[in-house]
């Protein structure tokens, strides 16, 4: 399930999101345990999203309610204003906040073309910018790519067709150790969804994904949220890692039971 794959890196990246020490030993630190690791507003807007679809709510006002209930989650400025004010409308973001909650679309749809058109959906109530847009569009499509089958060869290809080499200092073509010394951390779509993929294509399992991820300064838990999906489905699980225990030790009973609706 793309997202509990989604909600695990989420907890797991959120240890580095903000307290990643200059020389993290990524390879061999402990991939669970330290005292930042929780669920973040990743977490929450992604289950949020599952909450509307699966039972046919409204998709701005599930996001809104379930939203209110965790203030402190983490979001950033403007969405944190956008769930807690009266109107919610649209502000043509580009933030990544609409890569890291579309998870469930990729599990979901079977059909591809309303796969990427409920992306888009999901997105453009907040995340209206292009770019914002692509964000979720892309992530989607890689999940529902691992889901059928595909290579990561051509989960590669998609993405970088998407986000070519020329017109984006992230591509999915420069490695991770091309990006490694140059990556500044942002919270942009174009600056996380490219270089989150590039973290699995890297791997070969959901363990040493998410040690790419450290080896980055970066938005590690939207990282983890994004491209978490993707690799729980390519891989079919989290291997030797207790996945479904931590789901279940960190999320709260409310958050818990959506995730495993
Ligand atoms: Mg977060």
């Amino acid at each position: 399930m793309a997202v509990k794959g989604a909600v695990l890196g989420d907890i797991i990246g959120a240890q580095f999101e903000f307290n990643r020490p200059k020389n993290l030993d990524w390879k061999n630190v402990p991939l669970i345990g330290n005292a930042f690791m929780e669920f973040t507003d990743d977490s929450v807007m992604t289950l949020a999203i599952k909450k509307a679809l699966l039972e046919g709510k409204d998709l701005v006002g599930t996001m809104v309610t379930v939203g209110r209930k965790y203030p402190f989650a983490g979001y950033g400025g403007k969405f944190y204003k956008w769930i807690n004010g009266d109107v919610h409308e649209p502000y043509n973001s580009w933030g990544n906040g609409s890569a890291m909650r579309v998870s469930f679309v990729g599990e979901y749809y079977e059909d591809y073309e309303e796969m990427q058109k409920m992306a888009e959906f999901t997105a453009s109530v907040s995340h209206n910018h292009p770019e914002g847009i692509k964000g979720a569009v892309v992530t989607a499509t890689c999940i529902w790519m691992a889901r059928h089958g595909k290579s990561k060869q051509e989960i590669y290809d998609y993405v970088l067709k998407e986000y070519p080499k020329d017109d984006y200092e992230y591509s999915i073509a420069y490695s991770l150790d091309e990006i490694r010394p140059r990556y500044k951390w942002n919270e942009s779509c174009q600056g996380s969804v490219p270089a989150a993929m590039r973290c699995f294509y890297e791997s070969s399992d959901y363990e040493s994904f998410m040690r790419n991820i450290f080896s980055l300064e970066c938005d590690s838990d939207t990282f983890g949220a994004i491209a978490g999906g993707v690799a729980e489905e390519f891989y079919g699980g989290f291997g030797g890692l207790n996945g479904d225990g931590i789901l279940e030790k960190f999320l709260t009973p409310d958050l818990y039971e959506i995730l495993i609706a």
